[in-house]
């Protein structure tokens, strides 16, 4: 571990949250092939009264669900590295998983996805154009050049709040003694987008807490702009970052709020872009 001493006046390194390391190479997790889910017809013995069950069953979901929405989406995910020297950087611990179930799941509510990645080692959901970036300035470049035209923003990455003043041009030397790394705060993107959206855009946050969740997603709900913040727990073992399972509280405007799990991300994130159509499309109709 490397000890981080600033300077009084500047900010403080949180533990946990910064990591200083050489650069990990990221295994790519390799795609899984899709498992046949129905036997051949021919094969199969089924009662023609399940198939007019299942049909009946389909039809009852499909008309529930605001299908008519045909939206463009731009989701942020996975962490952000600021560099304060070519191979050493502070980051967080943040998988990017929620992020990229989110994309699937957009995917498959038949929404356009764009998918602007900090580092992360997850395979790309089908269909979605993905975008990796490292630092935080990349993400907020890329994700400025793509917000135009969507409907809808999901800023899910965990961007970094600080970054080192100045990054070395080649590696630090170590010389045995403690060091200082003065950093400076990272510039908001989320809210950096709010200001230039236009009235029809739906903007969508996400607030990690450890305490005080939902009183701390509510002021950022103001504070940056959004429309819907969804607040998650990050304290303790059970918290969100590399969890396979969350749990989110969906808080809006109109004092609207929603608890969305504890279930897998991926069902939580099915759940997550259902809620958005619905207030999208209500929105629309109001
Ligand atoms: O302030 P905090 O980092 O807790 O806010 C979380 C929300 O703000 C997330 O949606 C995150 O993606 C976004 N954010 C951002 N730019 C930053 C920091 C956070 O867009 N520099």
């Amino acid at each position: 571990m490397i000890a981080c001493h600033p300077p009084p006046g500047a900010a403080t390194c949180h533990p946990g949250i910064i990591v200083l390391s050489a650069f990990p190479t990221p295994t790519p997790t390799p795609i899984p092939t899709p498992s046949l889910l129905f036997p051949p017809l021919s094969s199969a013995k089924v009662s023609p009264w399940a198939v007019i069950g299942l049909i009946g069953h389909l039809s009852s979901v499909i008309c529930h669900l605001p299908l008519t929405l045909s939206l463009r989406c731009l989701i942020t995910a996975g962490p952000t590295r600021e560099f304060f020297d070519p191979v050493r950087f502070i980051s967080n611990p943040s998988t990017g998983k929620m992020g990229f179930a989110l994309a699937a799941a957009a995917k498959e509510a038949g929404w356009s996805v764009d998918l602007v990645a900090g580092p992360v080692s997850l395979p790309e959901p089908a269909g979605v154009m993905v975008y990796p970036v490292v630092t935080a300035a990349e993400m907020h470049r890329q994700a400025d050049a793509l917000f135009g035209p969507c409907d809808v923003l999901i800023m899910t990455a965990a961007v970094s709040d600080w970054r080192p003043k100045a990054t070395a041009p080649q590696k630090m030397k170590k010389d045995g003694q403690g060091m200082t790394v003065e950093l400076e705060p990272v510039p908001d993107i989320v809210s950096a987008l709010a200001e230039e959206r236009r009235t029809d855009q739906f903007l969508v946050g996400f607030a990690a807490e450890t305490e005080n969740v939902e009183a701390h997603a509510l002021d950022k709900l103001e504070r940056k702009g959004l429309d819907l913040i969804a607040a998650n727990s990050v304290a303790g073992p059970e918290g969100a970052f590399g969890s396979d399972d969350n749990k989110l509280i969906l808080l809006g405007r109109k004092g609207y709020r929603e608890v969305i799990g504890p279930a897998s991300k991926a069902a939580v994130a099915r759940q997550l872009i259902a809620a958005i159509a619905r207030l999208v499309a209500a929105r629309k109709a109001s």
